[in-house]
């Protein structure tokens, strides 16, 4: 047991639909159990800052559906430094913060484990960020809301491509991973997927559209995601087009408007799972640890394990049967 007698929480890195309700879990967990709760702005420039929330059950009221993040989110790079984490922990301490949640992604994560080295405030982290990229949880808070944001898209746009008979070029987040780009293109019955983690030549990808020509599509559509090795959709587009005269070709990028929206109701349970746990581990003793999902279970992860292991591995299968059902 660890007698934490305040918990700060805080969300850091890109933001992800099912961090408030994760905020939402993990304050709540606390203050039943008799705890103080603060929230800290901006992530790892609020403890900087000493911008801090002292919050109660009601400051979490309403935000279950919301997608964002009510403490705000903020890159920090004084947090890099030893002298920034000294001031950081300043603040925590005159704060009377002895125990930290981190929501967020693999560098918040690093920021978390170097920090709790340096200091005596433990830190339970839970994976929150839309790529699907951390070890140690089958799933991370966001993905899967904004995976069903890229569907809805290429819905819309499959209208609108075969009423054209057009080739559209739709760009997705996902700079090192590409399980948003390969999900939703299974999903949204693409023609190819174009992925960070496999090098997919522009003749490669014109055998294949030759073969959705031959077959009379009347539309075709490409997920690029955007770390694939060709240089992103408005490159793959041009390179395509040089060399396909006869096709109308388009480019969507869908940017932004993946990270927002209203929670699913997978992230929203997840986020109150992983919130719930979190705090519950904190509490029995845990410190440099994530929460995370294994089949239907809530376990914890070193995080030095979790930052150590690759999370998204490509399987074949997925991209044999993309293939297959794609002619
Ligand atoms: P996402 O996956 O959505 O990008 P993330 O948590 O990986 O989220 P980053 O910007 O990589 O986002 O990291 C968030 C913050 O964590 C950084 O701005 C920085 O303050 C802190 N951080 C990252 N790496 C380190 C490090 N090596 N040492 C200390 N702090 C770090």
């Amino acid at each position: 047991m660890q007698d934490i007698t305040k918990v700060g929480i805080f969300t850091s890195g890109g933001d992800a639909p099912g961090m408030n309700a994760c905020i939402r879990a993990a304050v709540r967990t606390a203050l039943y159990a008799g705890k103080a709760v603060t929230g800290i702005y901006h992530g790892y420039q609020g403890m900087i800052d000493g911008n801090f929330w002292e919050m109660n059950s009601r400051s979490v009221s309403n935000i279950i559906q919301l997608g964002g993040t009510i403490l705000k989110t903020a890159r920090c790079d004084a947090f890099r430094t030893k002298e920034g984490r000294q001031l950081a922990y300043d603040n925590l301490k005159a704060a009377g913060i002895d125990g930290l949640i981190a929501i967020g992604g693999d560098g918040t994560f690093t920021g978390a484990e170097v920090f709790s080295r340096e200091h005596d405030i433990p830190v339970v982290c839970v994976p929150g960020t839309i790529d699907n990229d951390l070890y140690g949880s089958d799933f991370t808070l966001g993905y899967d809301t904004a995976t069903n944001t890229v569907i809805e898209a290429i819905d819309k746009i499959r209208d609108t491509a075969a009423s054209h008979d057009r080739l559209f070029f739709v760009e997705v987040m996902g700079r090192d991973s590409g399980c948003i780009a390969l999900n939703a293109g299974i999903a949204g019955g693409a023609e190819a997927i174009l992925l960070p983690e496999k090098n997919t030549a522009i003749e490669e990808l014109c055998k294949m559209l030759e073969g959705a020509a031959k077959g009379n599509k009347s539309s075709t559509i490409v997920i690029v995601a955007e770390g694939e090795a060709n240089g992103g959709a408005y490159h793959v587009a041009k390179e395509v087009k040089a060399r396909f005269n006869f096709y109308d070709t388009k480019v969507t990028i869908l940017g932004h408007l993946q990270r927002g929206g209203s929670p699913s109701s997978f992230d929203r349970v997840l986020a109150s799972r992983l919130g719930f746990a979190a705090v519950r581990h904190l509490f029995a003793g845990a410190n440099r640890v994530m929460v995370g999902l294994w089949g239907n279970e809530i376990r914890t992860t070193p995080l030095e394990e979790a930052l150590g292991n690759k999370a998204f591995k490509l399987s074949e299968d997925m991209l044999e049967m993309m293939d297959v059902l794609s002619i």
